[in-house]
């Protein structure tokens, strides 16, 4: 009998994490070894929205370069997995059965929020994956409601990765700050708010987070905080796990939580 499998959630940081985040990268690696080996990968990540959450069909996902300004090297990174068609299916039935109604993308690929950890936790790029949308303007409790609707792929073999920030504001971002500099008190503090609160297992704290303290500064907008939410559903209550690789440029915490089953 399969055991159920884990829920991750990742901080993808800046696109160039895999170049100079080693802590975070290192994060990824262990979380890759940790994680018993899934038949196949649903990843929702933070720069995918769409009207109605969308699964793509791709037989061989496009590494997306969705980004720009970074150097050569990163463009030249392909993360070449087969799809995962029929997981695709077997995700939009299951939201279907929730009330939430799904749309099928035929071709859509893995963006940096999807490619870039994937690439560290699966070298080997061997396991089929595909990607999940977040929707556009929905709440985090909707998110909540995605995760728990696709809880049950778990027990199929599959691994839930979440991609997103605990932290994302460009105005906390100092371009000319390094990599590794201090975190700023007011990312920090929200940081371990979020991870006192997942320690608790308190979904509904979490749901209020633009009331904790810097909560509303920490996202501007809400579309990096929603794959958590939405890994928050898919775990329904076991424990989680922190991980605490630095913080980058002061600014964005890469803060990843395994939930295990
Ligand atoms: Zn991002």
């Amino acid at each position: 009998m399969r055991h159920r499998m884990p829920v991750v959630f990742v901080s993808h940081g800046a696109p160039d994490a895999l170049l100079n985040a080693p802590d975070a990268v290192d994060c990824w690696r262990e979380l890759g070894q940790q994680v018993p080996q899934p038949t196949a990968i649903l990843v929702v990540s933070a720069h995918w929205e769409a009207r109605r959450p969308t699964l793509s069909l791709a037989d061989i996902p496009e590494t997306i370069h969705d980004f720009s300004g970074f150097p050569p090297a990163l463009y030249r990174m392909q993360y070449r997995s087969p799809g995962a068609p029929a997981l695709a299916e077997r995700a939009a039935s299951l939201l279907s059965a929730a009330g939430l109604i799904a749309d099928l993308h035929p071709s859509r690929g893995l963006d940096h929020g999807a490619w870039a950890p994937h690439s560290v936790m699966y070298p080997h790029a061997s396991i089929p994956v595909t990607q999940l949308s977040l929707v556009l303007n929905a709440s985090a409790a909707a998110h909540v409601a995605l995760g728990r609707a696709l809880a049950p792929l778990r027990d199929e073999g599959v691994l839930i990765v979440a991609s997103g920030a605990i932290t994302h504001n460009f105005g906390w971002l100092d371009i000319h700050a390094q990599v590794e500099a201090a975190p700023l008190p007011q990312a920090q503090l929200f940081t371990d708010w979020v991870a006192a609160r997942v320690a608790a297992q308190d979904v509904d704290g979490l749901l209020a987070y633009r009331s904790a303290p810097h909560g509303a500064d920490a996202h501007p907008s809400e579309e990096h905080f929603m794959p958590f939410f939405v890994a928050l559903g898919a775990a329904n209550g076991d424990a989680p796990e922190r991980f605490r690789p630095r913080f980058t440029y002061g600014a964005l915490a890469m803060d990843a939580y395994i939930w295990r089953g």
